[in-house]
């Protein structure tokens, strides 16, 4: 392999690049990225960056003069993929030609009403940030839309900013799927707790409001009055470039557990990923930033190997910040029969818990107890179940 397109320029694709330079490919990399500055990294935009507590500057994804010596295509989106003749169409018109391919286009938030009026965000990239943070000022009415990991992080910064926040959510309790009920009412306490209002198993009907947004009518009737709102209700893979490309597209790009397509020389990494996992037999796309990292040094060996080499990941994992406390969930709590706390209490916000599956632990969450959080997530990796 001499040219070896990266596309996608954000975790998994720099993550990817920077793997391929490590496992000693020293032939042609194009990176292709279609927003327009360097790359970045999205955690901070809910965060830090949203508080005003870390600078653009700051959460650049490359380090001091990092380039993996690439053709940097940077604004320029890939439109089709034609994996016989080794083609990668671009949106400037170029065609091109290499030898293989990492997928990395990642995903971008669901809108279920784009033609909502001005005062209404998601929130993906820096625009977004930066357009969100704009309209945060204290006193200011900000009505969340999701009680996902984005919507709760961002009415938490909007607390700590003097922003007047309510968070709807249509399950019953907020992280339903992905921490179970129990401990999702443990997340609708702490935001109860920092003086958010949140209102659970009701959807919404409708933005309300012409030119700017005045409110959001509820399914069951009732105006939650907003002088901004952020969308949080999820992400789609982007995917829609690789029609006509004979790869498995379903909710994502389908992989096996090395992050090959099927496809010889084309692999796929990171969110727009759906990788095969042997321990739970199926398909699943992870959203998560360490996944996303993790993943594309397994597949750039797959890849390098020509799928001869396997390089096991670790048990999924990600972390969400909210309101002081540090959420961290290791593993696959859809495997589990039992859980227990182990550390802590639920009721205090502080604890970590056990779930099990036949007596044997496949994840640990906790809230708070980092250091007890990572011997159990050192653990989990170490056992033989936990091939992923
Ligand atoms: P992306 O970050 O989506 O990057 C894909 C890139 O490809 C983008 O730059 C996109 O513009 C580009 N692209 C798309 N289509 C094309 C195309 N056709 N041609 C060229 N380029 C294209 N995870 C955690 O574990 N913990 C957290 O606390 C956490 N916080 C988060 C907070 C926010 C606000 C967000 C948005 C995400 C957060 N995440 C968190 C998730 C984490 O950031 C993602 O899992 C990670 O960014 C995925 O990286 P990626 O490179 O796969 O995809």
């Amino acid at each position: 392999m001499r040219r070896i397109a990266v596309v996608g320029g954000s975790l998994a694709g720099v993550s990817a690049a920077r793997a391929l330079r490590k496992q000693g490919y020293d032939g042609e990399l194009v990176m292709v990225c279609d927003e327009p500055g360097p790359p970045y990294d999205r955690p901070p935009l809910s965060k830090s960056l949203l508080a005003g507590e870390s600078t653009e500057a700051e959460i650049g994804l490359l380090g001091e003069g990092e380039t993996f010596d690439a053709d940097w295509r940077i604004g320029v989106a890939a439109t089709g993929l034609r994996p016989a003749e080794g083609g990668v169409t671009l949106s400037d018109g170029t065609e091109l030609r290499v030898d293989a391919v990492v997928i990395a286009t990642g995903a971008r938030p669901r809108q279920p009403w784009p033609d909502a009026p001005a005062g209404v965000f998601t929130l993906r990239t820096l625009d977004d940030a930066r357009a969100l943070r704009a309209r945060l000022l204290p006193g200011a009415r900000l009505v969340v839309v999701g009680a996902g990991f984005v919507g709760a992080e961002v009415a938490s910064t909007a607390r700590a900013l003097g922003v007047d926040v309510t968070v709807v959510e249509a399950l019953g309790t907020p992280l339903a799927a992905a921490l179970g009920n129990e401990f999702g009412a443990v997340i609708a306490g702490l935001h109860a707790a920092h003086g958010v209002r949140l209102l659970c198993g009701t959807g919404v009907s409708r933005l309300v409001g012409q030119q700017y947004v005045e409110g959001v009518e509820l399914a069951d009737g009732r105006m939650i009055p907003a002088d901004v709102v952020l969308v949080g209700v999820g992400v789609r893979p982007n995917v829609e470039w690789l029609a006509g490309s004979g790869l498995r597209v379903t909710d994502g790009v389908q992989c096996d557990a090395y992050g090959l397509t099927g496809i010889d020389r084309v692999v796929a990494v990171g969110d727009c990923a759906s990788w095969y996992e042997p321990a739970v037999g199926g398909h699943s796309r992870l959203e998560h930033w360490t996944g996303a990292r993790e993943r594309a040094a397994i597949a750039v060996s797959s890849l390098l190997s020509g799928g001869r080499q396997r390089v096991e990941g670790r048990p999924p994992y990600f972390w969400s910040d909210q309101y002081g406390r540090t959420l961290q969930l290791a593993g696959r709590i859809a495997a589990a029969d039992s859980v227990t706390v182990e550390e802590g209490s639920a009721a205090e916000h502080e604890f970590l818990a056990v779930y099990r599956q036949a007596g044997q632990p496949v994840a640990v969450l906790a809230l708070g107890h980092a250091r007890s959080f990572l011997r159990w997530r050192k653990q989990l990796a170490a056992a033989p179940t936990a091939a992923g």
